[in-house]
């Protein structure tokens, strides 16, 4: 895969993207990572990519002419006629759809992605109507740069990429797991065929040694190597933890009928909780 990131900030991508796993795949060639400077394609003395808002207001925007000279230096299909299922070109906005693990599954079948990052007030709007697929957002937040945005977006398609991972399930089976894939689906007495969080769930927490640190100990099932016990206990966990924080995910989640009275024992045990406050 080939990812290019057009920023005013080149030298930002240096850190973020030069450790643990993206740095292996960048070193063995799985994935080429270029940062390009917009001011490479200006023409003028001050090497000037912003310009003032037509109709007033706060600030300035990223002119398109660095961007368009860009793209096309890059030798990036034209929007008409790109095939969407290989190459693709992303506005980072606070406007965009917003990104989250369904959209990296889509993006790592790509061979190449180009990431345009704003600055200032943001970009003029034709980048993205000419050469934009789509708007992503990572969060509803406004950062001052795309740049993070890129860096959040790289590190998770990456890492989905084959043998970035050291062990290929590991991505299979982690919090925002897709609920419906046939793996997923998979069941072992009647809990999932992982151990491991899946099916659209937060993973459970996990504790490695020492079993005692502070007073506080590992919870005892996880010592005892009665692994069915393990699973069971490791898929309340993921439920219990999926409907305290993100109870939103149960919507989507797939779950069984197991899992759905686990949900109304945890629920009740909640009320009964909060009633005796
Ligand atoms: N005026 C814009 C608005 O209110 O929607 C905000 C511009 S923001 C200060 C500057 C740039 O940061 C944007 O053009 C975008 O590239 C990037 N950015 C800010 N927040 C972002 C987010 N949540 N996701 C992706 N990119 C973001």
């Amino acid at each position: 895969m080939r990812i290019d990131i057009l920023t005013i900030f080149p030298d930002f991508f240096a850190g973020p993207l030069d450790h643990g796993v993206l740095r292996r795949a960048s070193m063995n060639g799985t994935v080429g990572i270029h940062p390009i400077d917009l001011r490479t394609f200006t023409h003028d003395r001050h090497r000037t990519v912003d310009d003032r808002p037509f109709g007033g207001g706060e600030g300035m925007l990223l002119k398109p002419e660095p961007i368009f000279d860009a793209i096309e230096s890059l030798a990036v299909t034209p929007k008409e006629t790109r095939d969407l299922a290989r190459e693709t070109v992303i506005l980072l906005s606070p406007q965009g759809r917003p990104f989250d693990q369904t959209v990296a599954h889509e993006l790592v079948s790509l061979d190449r992605i180009v990431l345009i990052c704003g600055r200032y007030e943001g970009v003029d709007e034709r980048v993205n109507t000419l050469l934009c697929d789509r708007e992503l957002s990572i969060g509803d937040y406004v950062l001052s740069g795309g740049e993070l945005a890129a860096a959040v977006i790289i590190d998770t398609v990456v890492r989905l990429l084959p043998g970035v991972l050291g062990n290929p399930d590991s991505n299979r089976f982690e919090s925002f797991g897709a609920p419906d894939s046939a793996a997923d689906a998979e069941t072992l007495d009647g809990l999932p065929r992982s151990t491991h969080g899946s099916g659209g769930l937060l993973d459970y927490p996990q504790y490695t040694r020492p079993a005692d640190f502070r007073g506080a100990s590992v919870p005892e099932v996880l010592t005892d190597g009665n692994h069915d016990l393990i699973r069971q206990w490791r898929r309340r966990a993921m439920l219990e933890k999926t409907l305290k924080n993100r109870p939103d995910l149960l919507v989507t989640a797939h779950l069984t009928k197991a899992d759905r009275k686990i949900l109304e024992e945890l629920r009740s045990e909640h009320l009964a909780e909060n009633s005796d406050d």
